[in-house]
């Protein structure tokens, strides 16, 4: 029996693991198929507070770990919750065809991706349909050619910067005339003369299925309606994020995007689950605010623990 189990391991579950181990809680926690999370597939991450010349994603989220297991929290590695039972508890969750039972649980199960879901985009995955420049960017596929990026925030203008390291040109497609990203972002990209903004335009298919890889992308102009093809080696779709909720949907309760309900603090409402990070998050969806949640979400779940053992 657990005292308690982290379900994610990007930083608000590594926040949360952390502050449960130093309460001498014991957490488990469980990393799930991509350890680390989203912040893993960016590149220097330069918001986080204490890191004035940036820090690499991945090296942030590890020495999160390496924190966290310092101070006694367990970690299960790339392992999958298939189900979970919160009717009564203690909770039981089947991990990996397993089941293990932990009196209360936090949800840090973050975001993934969001899709285009036009034709070519699943087909063409990986043949030249990415979601991470900083996975694939220097791809030889890539390599001195022109790519599009398709987006307007943060993420977009990130990525279509770092793919100037290696494209011949970078297409950046966002819907409207102006980009949702932050100004030095914003700044950052449109000033990068390889960096081509196309307004007001929609990806409504990528080519080419016959050849089997990515040749172009056609596109819509959302006010003249006037379609073309540009040419193109590769798609960096950069759209945002779905949140990780599936598996608690109908038990816990949520909003139609599928973000979980915070009541007070980081309660859900089911007593003795605690939530944290940007599965709860549409608003912020930043590594330090999800930190801060999940180190709340750790308090909450001591503070509920100290309650039932009284
Ligand atoms: P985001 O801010 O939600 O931006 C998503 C962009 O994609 C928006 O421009 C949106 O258009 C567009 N979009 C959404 N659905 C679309 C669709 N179906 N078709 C075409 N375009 C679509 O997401 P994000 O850029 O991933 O950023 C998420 C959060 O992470 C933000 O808070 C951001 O500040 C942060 N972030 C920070 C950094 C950094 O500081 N290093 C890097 C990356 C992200 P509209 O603008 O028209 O809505």
């Amino acid at each position: 029996m657990e005292k308690v189990v982290i379900i994610g391991s990007g930083c608000a579950g590594w926040t949360a693991a952390l502050y449960t181990a130093r309460a001498q809680l014991n957490p488990l926690l469980i990393t799930g198929v991509m350890p680390g999370g989203l912040l893993t597939t960016t590149s220097i991450v330069e918001n986080f507070p204490g890191f004035p010349e940036g820090v690499d994603g991945t090296d942030l989220m590890m020495r999160m770990q390496k924190q966290a297991e310092h101070f006694g929290a367990k970690t299960r590695f790339g392992s999958v919750v298939e189900a979970v039972d919160l009717s009564k508890r203690p909770f039981t969750l089947t991990v990996d065809g397993e089941k293990l039972q932990t009196q209360c649980l936090i949800i840090a199960t973050g975001a993934g991706h969001k899709h285009l879901d036009v034709v070519g985009e699943h087909e063409l995955e990986k043949k030249g349909v990415t979601y991470c420049a900083t996975c694939d960017g220097a791809l030889p596929m890539f390599r001195n050619q022109p790519v599009v990026v398709v987006g307007g925030g943060d993420s977009a203008c990130e990525e279509a910067t770092y793919l100037t390291r290696f494209a011949s040109e970078v297409y950046l497609i966002h819907r409207r005339d102006t980009l949702r990203a932050s100004k030095v972002m914003a700044e950052r990209a449109l000033s990068n003369p390889k960096i081509k903004p196309v307004w007001d335009s929609a990806v409504t298919e990528v080519l080419d299925l016959q050849q089997g890889k990515v040749t172009g992308v056609k596109l819509k102009n959302l006010k003249t309606n006037a379609e073309r093809v540009l040419p193109c080696a590769g798609v960096f779709v950069a759209i945002g994020h779905v949140p990780n909720t599936q598996l608690f949907k109908g038990v816990i309760d949520m909003n139609e995007g599928g973000y979980i309900h915070r009541k007070q603090g980081s309660e859900t409402n089911v007593q003795g689950v605690f939530v944290a990070g940007d599965c709860s998050d549409h608003v912020y969806r930043q590594a330090i605010t999800a930190a801060g949640m999940g180190c709340a979400a750790a308090i909450d779940a001591e503070r509920y623990l100290g309650n039932l053992n009284q």
